[in-house]
């Protein structure tokens, strides 16, 4: 009985709702039981239900009043072997109090320039990109879930994870998509805590169905975060959704990650994106330039794909440098042309960052001046600080030990090697100073990027 009632209020909903939150929002529930006026439906998880009654609450009560009479009424029931841990019964009427962490469940953050069709295939990529495009029509049911993708920074990574979500979004229109960096996970985990709203936030990642997470290498150190982003791994993955995960380096090197989080990733397929080679480089250029719309002559891209030979970034700087250059001074793009802008994007990249900018840099984070730093004072944060000006200094640039001693008041080799040691203890032994560490790590390299 309890279904025919049901079954006619979701008649009387769907037809006042476009099909595609019908399905996604309503279908899914079931009804359970019919006592006492009361009709008590199931539904997924607290999320759906907040949802519901935040977004559907007048039209379901319509339905209901007009399927039950005045007095008819609804309660939830959580469906406990799907949803997570903490989820309790809950009456209705709740009000859902913070809209920000629910974006479109649908599809979201997802950038539809990125596609499958403007990237180019080449020996460097195509095991990942036929992962990619097989994933997109079997999300979750495949042999590839979870997908790790890794490779240095400017190979395609974002962009292939977008061509992911929008390709399933295409075939799978109820799936519900979602992007994220690992830093805004970490920052809307934070958040959360702060509002007491961990399980909203953890029940709204808990009911995507492909979940594409960027640069987990950003979960360096964040314990916490990493602990429930694993609860929310092994959910997903047992209820064979997918999840799809890109890394700057392979799972060997991503230390500062848990282990079991680590090992988890691997349980898919890990794939790594390899730099183009000559051939692909010059396909990638024609592909651009032909968006672009742009005249430029083979000699010129063939002279371009031989000498930008890092990421695909800096194949597209190029090319967007060349427009600009072009327009700007109204010339052709010509061999002359070329041979400036690649030398002066070539040289920004390799260009070096200085122990000055390394003294400034971490002297503005430790709250001290840049004499400080150099002087013989011996009070610990300035003896801190200057072992971590020291530390980044040997790391990001190519001053001996001896140069670097010298830019800190004349000290010798020693010292910095003892800075060094000092600096990598403190990261094994304190969470808080490791974070900084990553923090002002993150800095140079977006400097040197
Ligand atoms: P990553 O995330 O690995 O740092 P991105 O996905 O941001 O790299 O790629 C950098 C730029 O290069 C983007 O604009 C992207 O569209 C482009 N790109 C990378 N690989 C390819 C490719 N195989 N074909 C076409 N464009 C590419
Ligand atoms: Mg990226």
């Amino acid at each position: 009985m309890h279904e025919d009632y049901w079954n006619r209020c979701l008649n009387l909903i769907e037809k006042k709702l476009e099909t595609q939150s019908y399905k996604t929002w309503f279908k899914p529930i079931q009804s359970i039981d019919y006592n006492d006026n009361i009709l008590t439906l199931q539904v997924p998880n607290k999320f759906f239900y907040e949802w519901i009654e935040e977004h559907y609450l007048d039209l379901l009560n319509d339905s209901v009043v007009k399927i039950l009479g005045n007095k008819g009424k609804i309660e939830y029931k959580i469906n406990k072997d799907i949803s997570n841990l903490h989820s309790k019964e809950k009456k209705s009427n709740y009000i859902f109090k913070n809209k920000k962490i629910v974006p479109d469940m649908i599809v979201s953050n997802l950038n539809s320039n990125y596609n499958f069709e403007n990237f180019v295939e080449g020996k460097n990529n195509n095991i990942a990109i036929n992962a990619s495009k097989s994933i997109s029509e079997n999300p979750g049911t495949n042999p590839f879930n979870p997908l790790l993708i890794y490779g240095e920074v400017g190979q395609g990574k974002t962009h292939l994870l977008h061509s992911i979500g929008n390709e399933t979004h295409h075939n799978k229109k109820n799936h519900r998509i979602f992007y994220t960096t690992s830093e805004k996970f970490t920052s809307q985990f934070i958040s959360s805590l702060r509002n007491n709203k961990v399980e909203d936030f953890t029940n709204f990642y808990m009911n995507i169905d492909l979940l594409l997470i960027d640069d987990v290498q950003f979960f360096y150190g964040k314990e916490k975060t990493q602990e429930i982003f694993f609860h929310i791994f092994n959910h997903l993955n047992l209820n064979k959704k997918q999840i799809i995960i890109t890394s700057d380096r392979s799972p060997k090197n991503l230390d500062g990650l848990e282990k079991r989080l680590v090992s988890r990733f691997k349980w898919g397929l890990t794939v790594e994106l390899e730099k183009p080679s000559f051939e692909t480089r010059k396909k990638i250029l024609k592909q651009k330039i032909k968006f672009n719309k742009i005249n430029i002559s083979e000699e010129i891209i063939n002279y371009i794909s031989f000498e930008v030979n890092t990421s695909v970034r800096e194949l597209e700087g190029v090319i967007i440098s060349l427009i600009a250059h072009a327009t700007i001074e109204k010339s052709d793009i010509n061999l002359d042309l070329a041979k400036k802008v690649i030398g002066r994007i070539i040289k920004d990249s390799n260009k070096e960052i200085d122990i000055d900018f390394i003294q400034k840099t971490v002297a503005n984070f430790f709250k001290i001046t840049k004499e400080e730093m150099k002087d013989k004072i011996r009070k610990k944060e300035i003896v801190i600080a200057r072992q971590v000006a020291m530390y980044f200094s040997k790391d990001f640039t190519n001053h001996s030990l001896k140069s670097i001693g010298n830019h800190f008041g004349g000290r010798d080799h020693s010292t910095v090697i003892h800075a060094v040691q000092s600096v990598n203890d403190m990261i094994d032994t304190n969470n808080i100073f490791k974070h900084n560490i990553e923090d002002l790590k993150k800095r140079f390299q977006a400097k040197s990027a």
